[in-house]
C-alpha cells in the first residue's frame, strides 16, 4: 500500500495556509479535495473581511485567533502582493436602545485585545459616512477586505512550490486507524493508501470525516448544522465607504444585516442566516423585502429596485446553545494519535486562518511519526 507522511482533507483556505505552513519543514504532503480545484465552497463565498476580533468571547479560539491572525494576514497581503484594503467598519446603534449592546462589544473588543475601537457620536458618524443612520458607533479602522481567492492561489502556489502534492476530484471516503498510520480510502477506484499524519480540514463536512474515524459526533460536540447566508448585490453606487454593521444578532448566529464592500467598491448586504439540511447556494428573491429593511435600518436612501438577489455560503456551525467555539484538536486522548480535527471553522475563519495553520504547525510539531525534511 502506499503511504504518504501528511494527508489534508479538504483545499479551502484552511487546508492551503496548513498545506503551505508544513511545507517548510515537512516532506511528503498531499491534499486531497473533492472537487475540481481549491476553494469551491465556502472559502469563495464569504464577506471577504479581514476582521479585527471584538464580537468573539474573550478566551475563546475564535477571539485569540482572530485578534493574532488579522496582522498575519495584512503582512502576507503585503509580502505577497494579495490584493486587500484597510477600510474600516462602523457598528451602528441605530436607536438609544442598542448602545448598551455596543458599549458590551467595546468591553469584549478590548478584553480580545483589540485596541483600536473608539467610540463616535452621531454628529462624527454624519462627517465620515453622510448615508450612515446612527445614534453612536463603534468604529474599527484596522477591520479590512481581502481578494480571498488570490490568498488562496498565492498558497497553493507556495504549497505547491514547495512540494506539496494536490489530488482534485478525488472524495475521502472511508478512514480506518491501524497500527501504523491511518488507511484513507479515496472514492474513484477504490483506491486506498497509509498516511501517517491525517488533517481533516473538510469543512462543511468535518464532522462527517470525524465520524468516520469513529469519533461519536454527537458527545465529541462535532456535529455541524448547516447556516446559509444570502447576499443582496447593490446595482447603484455604494453609497457608503466603509463596512457598516448593526449591533449583532443574539447569540451570534450571524452579525445581522451588513453592508460590506469588496475590492471593486461594489456594495453587497448579507449575510442573513437560515438553517438548512441541504446545501443550496441559490438565492430566494423573495427574501428582498427582508434585505431592504435590514439595509434601510443601517443607511439611509437605498433603492430597494437595485437591490439584485447575489450569492450565498453555508456556515459549518457547531450545533447547540450558545456560541460555539473552532475545535482544533490532535485527538490523541481519544486514541488518534496523529489524527488533528479542525470542526466548526465558520467566521471569522478566513480572517483567522494563518494564525490556525500556525497552531497546527505547533500540533504536528510535537507528532513523533511527522517525518521532517
Ligand atoms: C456567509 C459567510 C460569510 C463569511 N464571512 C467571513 C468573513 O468576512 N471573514 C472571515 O474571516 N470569515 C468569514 N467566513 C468564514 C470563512 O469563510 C470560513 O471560516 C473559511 O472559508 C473556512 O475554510 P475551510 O477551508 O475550513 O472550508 P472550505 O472552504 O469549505 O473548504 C473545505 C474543503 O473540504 C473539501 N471536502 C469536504 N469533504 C471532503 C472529502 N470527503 N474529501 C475531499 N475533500 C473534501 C470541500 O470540497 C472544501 O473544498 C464566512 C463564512 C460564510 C459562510
Amino acid at each position: 500500500m502506499d503511504r504518504v507522511n501528511i494527508t489534508i482533507i479538504g483545499a479551502g483556505v484552511i487546508g492551503l495556509a496548513i498545506a503551505a505552513e508544513l511545507s517548510v519543514d515537512f516532506d511528503d504532503i498531499l491534499v486531497i479535495e473533492r472537487h475540481d480545484d481549491f476553494g469551491r465552497q465556502t472559502s469563495s463565498r464569504n464577506s471577504e473581511v479581514i476582521h479585527s476580533g471584538i464580537y468573539y468571547p474573550t478566551g475563546s479560539l475564535k477571539a485569540e485567533l482572530c485578534v493574532e491572525g488579522a496582522p498575519m494576514l495584512y503582512r502576507y497581503c503585503q509580502d505577497h502582493g494579495i490584493a486587500h484594503r484597510r477600510i474600516g467598519k462602523l457598528i451602528v446603534a441605530t436607536q438609544e436602545s442598542e448602545i448598551q449592546q455596543l458599549e458590551e462589544l467595546y468591553r469584549r473588543g478590548r478584553l480580545n485585545g483589540v485596541r483600536d475601537m473608539v467610540f463616535l457620536e452621531a454628529d462624527e458618524v454624519a462627517r465620515m459616512e453622510g448615508n450612515v443612520n446612527a445614534v453612536r458607533a463603534l468604529y474599527s479602522p484596522n477591520t479590512g477586505i481581502i481578494d480571498s481567492h488570490g490568498l488562496m492561489k498565492r498558497l497553493f502556489t507556495v504549497a505547491q512550490g514547495r512540494g506539496v502534492t494536490f489530488s482534485f476530484n478525488e472524495e475521502v471516503i472511508s478512514i480506518e486507524h491501524e497500527a501504523d498510520g491511518y488507511v484513507v480510502g479515496i472514492k474513484s477506484d477504490d483506491y486506498r493508501f497509509l498516511s501517517n499524519v491525517v488533517i481533516n480540514a473538510a469543512g462543511l463536512c468535518s464532522d462527517a470525516i470525524a465520524a468516520m474515524v469513529g469519533i461519536e459526533i454527537d458527545p465529541a460536540g462535532y456535529r455541524l448544522h448547516h447556516c446559509k447566508g444570502s447576499y443582496f448585490s447593490y446595482s447603484r453606487r455604494s453609497p457608503v465607504e466603509r463596512l457598516i454593521y448593526p449591533v449583532p444578532e443574539k447569540d451570534l448566529k450571524g452579525l445581522g444585516v451588513h453592508a460590506t464592500l469588496d475590492l471593486g467598491g461594489r456594495l453587497r448586504f448579507g449575510p442573513d442566516t437560515e438553517y438548512v439540511d441541504d446545501i443550496d447556494y441559490t438565492v430566494d428573491v423573495s427574501k428582498r423585502d427582508r434585505f431592504y429593511e435590514g439595509a434601510c435600518k443601517i443607511i439611509r436612501g437605498i433603492d430597494k429596485d437595485a437591490l439584485v438577489a447575489d450569492m450565498a455560503g453555508v456556515r459549518p456551525k457547531i450545533k447547540g446553545e450558545g456560541v460555539k467555539d473552532f475545535v482544533i484538536e490532535h485527538e490523541d486522548r481519544r486514541g488518534l494519535y496523529g489524527f488533528i480535527n479542525l470542526v466548526g471553522i465558520e467566521s471569522p475563519g478566513l480572517t483567522a486562518s494563518l494564525a490556525i495553520s500556525s497552531r497546527v504547525r505547533k500540533i504536528v510539531d510535537c507528532i513523533s511519526i511527522a517525518k521532517k525534511v
